[in-house]
């Protein structure tokens, strides 16, 4: 008889930092017998008949696209699909199944319990970058921390972001989840390659005043809290992407000295604009 694997190190020490019921990312995780019963946070009080069985290789299927069937290039995007239950047997498929869910995120968070975390800070990781990318390495740090606010928000991801600029502190643990991002991503590079990109073209004169500025902010954050379907999120073309008009909206906090009112869950110090 095939012995059968052991649990890694990794779900040893997420299970045994929680008691027998946490919240990973947006996963309900409910500890049943030898079993696990996992589900949607947003479905942790519905009846499990009116929810739909899946089994663990279901998973990785269901975490490809949202509710209204687009593509998520960001899989800790908050906006995994509701309405289903899955039950995983023993900790070994615990771990598989959150990491159908989140993609290498025990691991990550697992391996950041470090002191300090193994990261990759922005500066060496845009330094690695050719072509199209190369271009981010011109954003300064005070630039960094506006994608950052832009693009790691709580309401575009739940990872505890770890790595850092100049002057920008990560993620609090308490502001999004424990599932830790070690180096920017693919999503967060292209916001920072289209930010850098939109410095160097020519401003528009507009010629607001103070109220058409207000009115204009008002708007802005008025569709970042109801996001239009069907924005691919790393569709940064796009004019209603909520990233881009996130970057947006840093632009207007730069130009009329306001503090920016979206912080991205973590503290940020006071940054210079070198
Ligand atoms: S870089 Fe930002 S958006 Fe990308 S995974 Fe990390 S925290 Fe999320």
């Amino acid at each position: 008889m095939p012995l059968s694997p052991l649990p890694s190190p990794a779900i040893r020490w997420l299970l045994n930092r929680h008691s027998d019921s946490f919240v990973f990312g947006q996963v309900q995780v409910k500890r049943d017998g030898v079993r696990f019963c996992l589900r949607s946070t947003a479905d942790r009080d519905r009846p499990e008949e009116l929810l739909r069985d899946l089994p663990v290789s279901g998973l990785r299927q269901l975490a490809q696209f949202d509710e209204l069937g687009e593509f998520r290039p960001l899989k800790s995007a908050p906006d995994l699909r509701t309405g289903w239950v899955c039950f995983a047997l023993g900790e070994e498929q615990l771990e598989l199944a959150l990491d159908q869910l989140y993609p290498g995120g025990v691991v990550d968070s697992w391996s950041s319990r470090v002191d300090p975390p193994p990261v990759t800070q922005y500066r060496d990781f845009v330094g690695r970058q050719t072509g199209m990318y190369r271009v981010a390495q011109n954003l300064s740090a005070a630039d960094v921390s506006e994608v950052i606010r832009a693009s790691c928000g709580v309401r575009q991801c739940l990872k505890r972001r770890r790595w850092t600029v100049e002057g920008v502190e990560g993620d609090s643990p308490d502001a999004k989840s424990e599932i830790a991002c070690l180096e920017p991503c693919a999503v967060f590079l292209e916001c920072a390659r289209r930010a850098a990109r939109l410095a160097q073209d020519e401003p528009a004169a507009m010629g607001l005043v103070e109220q058409d500025r207000a009115v204009l902010e008002a708007a802005l954050q008025q569709v970042l809290s109801a996001p239009a379907p069907g924005v691919r999120a790393g569709d940064l073309g796009h004019p209603l992407n909520p990233r881009r008009i996130g970057l947006l909206l840093e632009k207007l906090h730069r130009t009329s000295g306001a503090p920016s009112s979206a912080p991205s869950g973590g503290a940020q110090k006071h940054l210079g604009t070198g």
